[in-house]
């Protein structure tokens, strides 16, 4: 279906200033990479997602989520359909007598709430600070650094389903494993999350916040657009240690090179194509079994059309 007539279908219900046609992912996404989207929108109500669902369903147009895109890989192709990146920015708290409780939208990013946090003396989402997603793909992926993941900060989570209606689950109902949650298994766009966090000292969350932020400074190749962590830890082997081991830092197809800095990461050198990334990980998958037996899988998420 043509972008300009779900571009002035959808303009009877959302505001203009939210809907853009032809929107290039390179410029919503980590790795700065990928092609466009045909209609991208940022609502920030509940009831705008609701008409865009409707529309959609009524005329079979496929609905992507992205959040701060900080985990992606959108092909050169772009994607078809609708793309919904939530804009959901408020933040309450409620104090009680041990417990902060925070109320966050799910488009906030997690340092954010990690730096709230610190200004209120609260602790347990120390482990989140410099990782730059939004709250909504932090719960959506489980994220996790630092001995901490989502999975012990989450209290509730409010989501729309396929449909429109609204959800709150607690936090068991997450199903909250190793980079994954009950959203992977459908589709649902999340609004918002209570975090339960403890409270604690100012001093001591301050310092594990820029013990960690160093630690990822020294170690990462911040300096490069890249999608951090390309490959999930294995049960018995650490990905990024398999892939040096194997002689793969500085591998490169095209503008994608394996990170000097952190064998885990792939970074787009400035040109790179997200066939050129898909070509890389496809050689680091092959190296790595070939030459110690086991299979690396991506943590990363591969969306959109090949050109
Ligand atoms: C430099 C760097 C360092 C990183 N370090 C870490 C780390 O230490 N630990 C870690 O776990 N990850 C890390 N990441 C990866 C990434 O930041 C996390 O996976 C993050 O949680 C992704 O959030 P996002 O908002 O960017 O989601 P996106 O990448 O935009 O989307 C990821 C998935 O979440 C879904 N999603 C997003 N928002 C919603 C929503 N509101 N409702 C429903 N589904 C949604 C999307 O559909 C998609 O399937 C790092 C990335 C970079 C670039």
């Amino acid at each position: 279906m043509e972008c300009e007539f779900i571009y002035k279908n959808l303009l009877e219900t959302i505001p203009k200033e939210k809907i853009l046609i032809n929107e290039p992912m390179s410029k919503h996404t980590s790795f700065k990479i990928g092609g466009n989207a045909d209609v991208f929108i940022e609502p920030s109500e509940i009831e705008e997602i609701v008409e865009i669902l409707n529309y959609a369903k009524k005329e079979n147009i496929r609905i992507n989520i992205i959040g701060n895109g900080t985990n992606l890989l959108v092909k050169d192709g772009g994607i078809r359909g609708i793309t919904i990146k939530p804009n959901f920015k408020k933040i309450t708290k409620e104090i009680l007598q041990d417990e902060i409780v925070y109320n966050c939208g799910s488009g906030i990013s997690l340092s954010l709430i990690a730096n709230e946090a610190l200004k209120d003396g609260a602790t347990g989402l120390e482990f989140a600070y410099g990782i730059p997603g939004s709250l909504g793909g932090a719960v959506y992926m489980n994220a996790g650094a630092y001995g901490g993941e989502m999975k012990d900060v989450v209290f509730e989570t409010t989501f729309l389903d396929e449909t429109g209606n609204v959800h709150t689950i607690k936090n068991e109902e997450h199903q909250f494993e190793y980079r994954s949650s009950v959203f992977q298994k459908k589709n649902t766009i999340i609004i918002k999350s209570k975090l339960k966090l403890k409270k604690g000292k100012k001093t001591e969350i301050e310092a594990k916040m820029n013990e960690n932020m160093q630690s990822r400074k020294e170690k990462q190749p911040l300096e490069f657009p890249n999608a951090g962590s390309v490959f999930k830890r294995g049960e018995n082997f650490i990905a990024a240690k398999l892939i040096d081991e194997c002689g793969l830092k500085g591998a490169k197809i095209g503008g994608a090179e394996v990170s000097q800095k952190h064998a885990g990461f792939i970074i787009n050198r400035g040109n790179a194509t997200a066939n050129d990334v898909i070509n890389l990980i496809s050689k680091i998958k092959n190296v790595v079994k070939e030459k110690t037996g086991f299979e690396i899988k991506e943590e990363i998420l591969i969306i959109g059309e090949s050109k």
